[in-house]
């Protein structure tokens, strides 16, 4: 069952300005491993998606083939990084892939929610990362070897892992 929304509160985080307009921050030393926040918002279709995306935009996570978390403060914040620091777990759980010192920006890699269903997701990255894919797209765009890193750390959204099985793309062994 699909709860109507998702909340909680994290004081391990803090929102402030960044060279992505604003990001989620380090209030405190995480170390590698721990959860960090859980993703809140109301749970949308993807109807209602494809609806708000005409309206103003927006930036809903992908949680199951058409379910989505229409993200909300301080989730909807948290900027992409080809090189991340974070991951999801459990569909909305953002843990740390490595140890994050307080004040550090906290990223997870957006393709590892993007479903290949819809294929028409791209988005300019200027991260910082010396590998910067430059131009981030779904997740079977990736590198193997980045996929299968992603897949092994279990930060890959399950509905994806399942897609991507079934058509044979991905080898979880
Ligand atoms: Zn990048």
């Amino acid at each position: 069952m699909t709860p109507e929304s998702l909340n909680n509160n994290s004081c391990k985080i803090f929102i402030d300005k960044c060279s992505f307009g604003r990001g989620v921050f380090a209030a405190q030393n995480i170390t590698k491993g721990e959860v960090i926040f859980t993703f809140t918002g109301k749970i949308i279709t993807l109807d209602e998606v494809l609806a708000k995306e005409e309206q103003s935009g927006g930036n809903p996570l992908q949680i199951d083939t058409t379910t989505y978390i229409d993200l909300e403060e301080p989730s909807v914040f948290i900027n992409h990084h080809c090189n991340p620091n974070a991951g999801i777990v459990n569909t909305h759980t953002l843990v740390a892939l490595i140890d994050i010192g307080k004040n550090e920006e906290i990223f997870f890699d957006y393709s590892t929610s993007m479903s290949e269903n819809e294929d028409s997701w791209t988005m300019e990255c200027r991260c910082s990362a010396a590998d910067c894919r430059k131009t981030i797209k779904d997740l079977h765009y990736l590198p193997t070897s980045i996929k299968e890193k992603y897949l092994q750390l279990g930060i890959v959204q399950e509905f994806i892992v399942r897609e991507h099985n079934s058509v044979g793309k991905i080898s979880l062994t």
